[in-house]
C-alpha cells in the first residue's frame, strides 16, 4: 500500500505581508515518514497548518493525494481545553466526527474502536477519566488514540512529544513506525536528531525557505548537522532564516 504524496508548488504564505513561508517547492513522498525541523519561527507550524488546509498560501499550491477530509492534524501544544469537562473516551470518539459529522450516530462499533485504540496507547481504564486529571504524557497517548480512530493515511503531527515523558515518547516513536509499515503517510514537526534518526527516513529543514530536502541520514550529513540539537546547531546561523 502507498500512500498519498503532498505536492507543494512554489508555496509562499505571509502574515500581514511577512512571508513566514517563502517561495517552498517540494515533495512529501507518499507512505513516507518526513520530519520538519528548523529554528523557532522558521514557519513549520504555519506549512503544516496550510497541508490540513486551515490556512491557503498566498502564492502557490499545494497538491495532496488524498481527500482533505483524510488528514488527520495534530496541532503544536493541542489545547483542549484542559479544564473543560470531558472524558479521555469523547475526546478519542471525536476521531468519528471527520467520517461520522458528529457524536450522532455512534454505536457500538465506534465506542469499540475507541476502547481498542485507548489500549493500543496503554490508557486501559480511562475511558470515563475527565481529561484533566491526566498527566502530559497520558494526555499525548489519548491523542494519539484519536489519530488511531481518525485512520487516516495521511497524518500531521507539530511537535507531538514536548514535554512529553521518555516513556511515551518511545511507545508513540514505535506507533509512528506501525503507520509506516501500514503505508501511512506522516510528516511531524520534531527537534530531536536521536527521534528523526529512528524514525523519520525524510527530512525537510525549513528555516521560511527550503534549506535542504531529502533522505535524512544524507541531508543531515550534508548540512554538517551530526550530533545534539537542532536549535544548538542553528543558534549562530541567522542567515538561514534571511528570508
Ligand atoms: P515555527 O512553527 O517554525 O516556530 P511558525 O509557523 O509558528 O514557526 O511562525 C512563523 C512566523 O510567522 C513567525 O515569525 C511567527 O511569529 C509568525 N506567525 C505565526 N503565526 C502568526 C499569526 N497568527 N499572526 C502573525 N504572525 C504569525
Ligand atoms: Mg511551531
Amino acid at each position: 500500500m502507498t500512500g498519498p504524496a503532498v505536492q507543494l508548488h512554489d508555496v509562499t504564505i505571509a502574515y500581514d505581508g511577512h512571508p513566514a513561508v517563502h517561495h517552498v517547492s517540494g515533495t512529501f513522498l507518499a507512505g513516507a515518514q518526513t520530519a520538519i525541523l528548523g529554528p523557532n519561527g522558521a514557519g513549520k507550524s504555519t506549512l503544516l497548518q496550510a497541508i490540513a488546509g486551515l490556512r491557503p498560501p498566498d502564492e502557490g499550491r499545494i497538491d495532496l493525494g488524498v481527500e482533505r477530509r483524510r488528514v488527520a492534524y495534530l496541532p503544536q501544544n493541542a489545547t483542549i481545553d484542559r479544564t473543560f469537562p470531558i472524558t479521555v473516551l469523547d475526546v478519542v470518539l471525536m476521531g468519528h466526527w471527520a467520517r461520522r459529522g458528529g457524536f450522532l450516530g455512534l454505536g457500538r462499533a465506534e465506542r469499540a474502536q475507541a476502547e481498542a485504540a485507548l489500549a493500543a496507547v496503554s490508557l486501559e481504564g480511562f475511558a470515563g477519566r475527565q481529561i484533566g486529571t491526566l498527566s502530559v504524557g497520558q494526555f499525548q497517548r489519548m491523542l494519539f488514540a484519536r489519530l488511531l480512530v481518525q485512520n487516516c493515511p495521511l497524518i500531521l503531527l507539530d511537535e507531538p512529544f514536548n514535554g512529553v515523558d521518555d516513556a511515551t515518547i518511545g511507545d508513540l516513536l514505535r506507533l509512528i513506525a506501525g503507520w509506516r509499515t501500514e503505508g501511512r503517510t506522516v510528516i511531524a514537526v520534531l527537534h530531536d536528531l536521536a527521534q528523526v534518526r529512528a524514525g523519520f527516513d525524510q527530512m525537510l529543514l525549513l528555516a521560511r525557505r527550503c534549506v535542504a530536502w531529502g533522505p535524512t541520514v544524507a541531508t543531515l550529513a550534508e548540512n554538517g548537522v551530526a550530533t545534539g540539537h537542532l536549535a544548538e546547531a542553528w543558534r549562530d546561523d541567522a542567515s538561514w532564516c534571511a528570508a
